[in-house]
């Protein structure tokens, strides 16, 4: 008997990673989601038997002998808000689900002797000053500005996943996601994939923030879950720290004008201002994940946008 804790498995990326375990024939997939930026219907479909839903926020205490868990194989903790609009509005509950849920999921990884996968963050770079990134380097986040919420508790949950590895011998292994995209995303949830997708869906203006030279390097959930999944079952990695990322790195500005295309509406644009401590580039050097995790993003940009904009449009022609 297999069993996974997925918490945040009704979210975007979660419920994603809980549809391969199944497919991987885990026994019981135990998620943990409080429903702030996730919701049920992504589950749907999934006998309940097999994937367990329960209500919880994971910054308060885990009764897990409530839950009657016999054994826990893997414990993967991804419940977060990520958006920048949905972690400046919740923004105490960002910083205790990274910090507090991460000492509770590491807490019942440790009891069961689980292995434990940390979903962290590019953000941990902050604005980095190189590029593109790789694993070895510190970052340069501003501790005190509006971004810190999500960055400083990100970086804190990853000191506290090393430290139980350290004093614990936990199996540990941390991975940060660069601006996954896909089917699943909420339409308001402010970031730049779905308010793009939508725009240029309704006939909007697509708004882009600054002079949108800004970078970004966008991966499609598929490959970001075959990441986590290789990262759950390969064995020798404890203790690692992986960039899960596509490597294609380009402006926001061009960004736009892929939407559009896509989308087959002629590029409107309107300019808003730059959101403080925005990052100037982000892109992951994945060498480590190419060698040790034998993963590379398969999904090329304008295919997995086109699936987005598929599901985006059914939910739009579902609401109206
Ligand atoms: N952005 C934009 N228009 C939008 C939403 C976002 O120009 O409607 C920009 C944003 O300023 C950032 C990039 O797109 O430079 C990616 O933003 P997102 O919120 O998706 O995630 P981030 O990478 O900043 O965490």
């Amino acid at each position: 008997m297999r069993t996974a804790i997925v918490t945040g498995g009704a979210g975007f990326i979660g419920s994603h990673l809980v549809d391969r375990l199944v497919a991987e024939g885990w026994d019981q997939v135990v998620v943990l989601d409080n429903l702030v930026t996730g919701s049920w219907e992504n589950l749907a479909g999934h006998h309940p038997d097999r994937v367990r839903r329960i209500f919880h926020d994971v910054c308060e205490p885990w009764d897990e002998t409530a839950w009657n868990l016999e054994g826990v194989d893997l414990v993967v903790h991804l419940a977060s808000p990520a958006s920048p609009v949905h972690y400046r509005r919740l923004a105490l509950e960002t910083m205790w689900a990274n910090s507090r849920g991460t000492g509770h999921a590491l807490e019942v990884a440790r009891r069961f002797n689980a292995r434990f996968i940390l979903g962290s963050t590019s953000e941990t770079y902050g604005d980095p000053l190189v590029s593109p990134q790789d694993e070895g380097y510190w970052g340069n986040v501003n501790p005190i500005g509006p971004r810190a919420c999500y960055d400083e508790s990100k970086r804190f949950g990853e000191a506290l996943t090393m430290e139980y590895h350290r004093r614990y011998g936990l199996d540990v292994r941390i991975l940060r996601f660069f601006n996954c995209y896909g089917p699943r995303m909420q339409q308001e949830d402010g970031r730049v994939v779905p308010n793009f997708i939508r725009q240029a869906l309704t006939g909007e203006p697509l708004t882009v923030y600054g002079d949108g030279s800004q970078t970004r390097s966008f991966c499609y959930v598929s490959d970001e879950v075959e990441a986590i999944f290789q990262a759950a079952v390969r064995p020798g990695l404890a203790g690692e720290v992986f960039n899960v990322g596509n490597p294609e790195e380009r402006t926001i500005l061009s960004f736009a004008e892929l939407v559009a295309d896509l989308v087959g509406v002629p590029l409107r644009t309107v300019k808003a201002p730059l959101p403080a401590d925005d990052p100037k580039s982000r892109c992951p050097n994945i060498q480590k994940a190419r060698q040790l995790l034998g993963w590379e993003p398969k999904v090329p940009l304008r295919e997995g946008l086109r699936r987005t904009i598929e599901y985006f449009r059914a939910r739009l022609e579902a609401s109206r």
